[in-house]
């Protein structure tokens, strides 16, 4: 019975909180990112009007209301290109209405080049601008994101979005063209504009990614420029900036394990067409581990890699962390 209860106090430790819903509102970009997620989605979608390019309001209104029921703190538009949508500063309004604490819009960053549109926004309510921006060299930013002139542009929406008041989360997916100077772009960044949060990303095996695996890099060479990096910022920030790290594995950053996301405690619910999907309940079964990983300090909390990743790279890199170490 004691027994009993223990793996009950347990199995309720372990489950993570919704934090934040985050809906799949539309399927069409003004970019053409090497490593969409959702990139095949999109090209079927795009010169559409189906119900899988841009959601129906009303759907995206029950999302909302469900991001209240679940008590979570926050809402997140992400897509494709969530600012595509005419009516997104009215849904926003709607998610600030529902009381919705943080809400959050994902973008390329490239419309927030126009100020009237980027003070709508937040005359709506949103108060979390997340941008992919994964270079500060400009050739590079706008290889990865499929179109010349996305640096220019979203470089200007981030100075306008500081000038209005809002600092920004900086997502960077590393891969091969970007993650040798990750150093360099998250000291230009944190130099040039007001930055709230830094999330480095590494390349998933899944959209435009499945036929072009060859942009990748390997976990263990992006680790270390990803630990200088969050040194960096922290240096430079006096430790105001928070970093996350996705997609990596805490034995290869050591002593910056708690930048993980994966270890964090509260879970994501995504949403999108036909589907809903907990995050946290998605990496328990699509990651694996190695067999070494059971002598490893973290073996209780870590998920391991995708099972992608591994078919296309291997375990290799996996070195259990002793306690001592850790
Ligand atoms: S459990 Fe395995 S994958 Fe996770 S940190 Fe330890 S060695 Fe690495």
């Amino acid at each position: 019975m004691v027994a009993l209860k223990k793996k009950n106090q347990e199995d309720k430790s372990s489950q993570k909180q919704t934090g934040k819903i985050e809906s799949l509102v539309i399927f069409k970009c003004n970019c053409k990112c090497i490593m969409c997620s959702v990139g095949l989605q999109i090209q079927r979608s795009m010169g559409s009007t189906d119900y899988h390019a841009v959601r129906p309001h009303e759907e995206i209104i029950k999302d909302i209301e469900k991001a209240k029921k679940m008590n979570a703190r926050g809402f997140a538009f992400s897509g494709g290109e969530p600012n595509l949508r005419r009516d997104l500063p009215e849904l926003v309004a709607y998610a600030k209405k529902m009381g919705l604490e943080h809400i959050e819009v994902q973008s390329n960053g490239r419309i927030y080049a126009y100020k009237d549109y980027c003070k709508k926004l937040i005359d709506s309510g949103v108060n979390n601008f997340v941008v992919s921006f994964h270079s500060y060299l400009e050739d590079v930013a706008d290889k990865i994101m499929g179109v010349p002139g996305t640096y220019k542009q979203a470089f200007q929406g981030i100075k306008n979005l500081n000038e209005l008041g809002q600092k920004v989360k900086i997502n960077i997916v590393l891969m091969k063209l970007n993650y040798g100077h990750l150093e360099e772009t998250v000291k230009f960044f944190l130099n040039n504009f007001d930055v709230e949060e830094f999330r480095f990303t590494m390349t998933m095996i899944e959209g435009n990614v499945a036929n072009n695996t060859d942009i990748m890099a390997k976990m263990s060479e992006v680790a270390p420029h990803i630990c200088r990096a969050i040194d960096i910022s922290n240096e430079m920030s006096q430790g105001k900036v928070g970093c996350f790290v996705y997609n990596m594995v805490s034995c290869l950053v050591p002593g910056q394990e708690r930048y993980i996301n994966d270890l964090g405690q509260l879970d994501t619910v995504l949403v999108g067409p036909e589907f809903e999907t907990s995050l946290d309940e998605s990496r328990k079964g699509k990651k694996i581990k190695s067999p070494v990983c059971r002598k490893c300090k973290y073996d209780k909390v870590c998920y391991g890699v995708w099972r992608s990743y591994a078919e296309a790279f291997g375990l290799e890199e996996l070195k259990p962390v002793k306690e001592k170490q850790a």
